[in-house]
């Protein structure tokens, strides 16, 4: 199957008499014939659902379906994008370790990875996108244990190399964990390019309607936990009679872990209802993205046309910095947020979203109405302005999540706007 027909039917195929829309099992339990089957499910030497915290038929068929549109062994969903983070990187570090991550990320990311962990002594070092492979070479350490980066950076909009940090985490035998939210497997498959782990916000263009905070973590199957840096995987845990996580789930090591060990004893499961709404979006996913990037790309092209705006962040269009990469990893388009400055200072920008009409001021992006905010003061206000400059977030920066209206009500409702600065 392609992208659009996956996002139909993988996941969930109804057998004769069955109903044709994936059931909401909204249930926490699960019952058995025999206390035996019990005690297998605890030992992890058969398969089934054993309590909603670790899975659930509606959350798996979503899950099912997530994995084969990214190419993966497997999928764990969470209940939100930061939860995906956290656990994809708690699946491979302990106190003690460290990691390499672009700088270009989401700003929940970054107090994650900059405050949060560094409070548990996992040690964060962010680095240029734009880095050469010596730069970011020399920021390895002998407790490094992971790379990660943001295909799309949210919001400056930031193509990530993925093959060059791809190249450059294998050659230190660690994995590269790709945050895929903005792209979507609809516009880049990082796996072939060598991630090996991809995690997403799916309340962004997964879900696209705005109802369902959620996240995912998917597995490539492709990296060898196995290599001795990796003994959690290689060791028996204690928590599970000893399983050794290599043995047992072989290439599906790392996914397997992250559920029945790390969620487990997070819980961050989402609910059945949850995954049905995601499921809904999904199923959407290829046309709305389609429509997205067409209608990005024309607001791109007239917003770098005004005399009123400084810069315009959009790597379809040909001048964009990032041109050459989007055209290497986003060949279908470049997802429907744009970046952008406004000529003058950051109350021009404020004048500029206060007078949209048609888009709304929201805390959120990537949906399917047409929305505005000003990451400086928002998403983005923690950070101190250094860690703003190297975001690549100028004081003035506006992002636009252009939606799937008609094109000219969106381009109309700009030009008034910028008609009152
Ligand atoms: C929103 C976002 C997140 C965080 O996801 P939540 O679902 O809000 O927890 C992570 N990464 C990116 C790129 C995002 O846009």
């Amino acid at each position: 199957m392609r992208i659009e027909t996956q996002c139909l039917h993988e996941g969930y195929s109804p057998k004769n008499g069955e109903p044709r829309v994936l059931p909401i099992y909204q249930s926490t339990t699960y019952t058995y014939d025999s206390t035996e089957h019990i005690g297998k499910l605890f030992d992890l030497t058969t398969d089934g659902h054993m309590y909603s915290r670790i899975s659930n038929p509606t959350v798996a068929a979503v899950e099912a379906k997530i994995a084969a549109m990214e190419g993966g062994v497997g999928a764990l969903c969470t209940t939100s994008g930061q939860a995906a983070s956290l656990i994809s990187l708690l699946n491979i570090m302990k106190s003690g370790d460290h990691f390499i991550s672009a700088s270009t990320i989401y700003g929940g990311t970054i107090n994650l990875f900059a405050v949060t962990l560094k409070r548990f002594g996992i040690e964060c070092t962010f680095v240029s996108p734009d880095a050469t492979e010596e730069e970011i070479q020399m920021e390895f350490k002998q407790n490094t244990k992971a790379v990660f980066g943001e295909t799309i950076a949210n919001p400056s909009m930031c193509v990530f190399d993925i093959e060059k940090f791809a190249n450059i985490a294998h050659k230190n035998n660690v994995p590269l964990l790709v945050d895929n939210t903005f792209a979507t497997p609809y516009l880049c498959r990082p796996f072939e390019f060598g991630a090996d782990i991809v995690i997403h916000s799916t309340t962004k263009y997964m879900d696209g309607h705005a109802v369902q905070v959620g996240g995912v973590i998917v597995d490539s199957g492709n990296f060898n936990w196995g290599n001795g840096k990796f003994k959690e995987f290689t060791e028996p845990d204690e928590s599970y009679h000893g399983v050794i996580y290599c043995d047992t789930f072989k290439n599906a090591a790392y996914i397997a872990k992250a559920r029945v060990q790390m969620m487990r004893d997070i819980g961050a499961y989402p609910s059945a209802n949850a995954a049905f709404l995601l499921n809904l979006g999904l199923e959407t996913l290829a046309v709305r993205m389609e429509r997205h990037c067409r209608n990005a790309e024309k607001v791109a092209e007239y917003l770098s046309k005004s005399d009123k705006i400084e810069f315009v962040n959009y790597p379809a269009l040909k001048t964009d910095k990032y041109h050459d990469l989007a055209k290497k990893y986003l060949p279908l388009g470049c997802s429907g947020v744009i970046s952008l400055s406004i000529k003058g200072n950051r109350e021009n920008a404020v004048k500029f979203m206060d007078a949209l009409k048609l888009a709304s001021n929201e805390v959120h992006v990537a949906d399917i109405r047409t929305c505005v905010l000003h990451p400086a003061s928002s998403t983005h206000r923690q950070l101190t302005d250094s860690q703003l400059i190297s975001a690549g977030i100028t004081p003035g920066l506006v992002r636009l999540s252009i939606g799937i209206e008609n094109l000219d009500d969106i381009i109309e409702d700009i030009e008034q706007a910028l008609q009152e600065i």
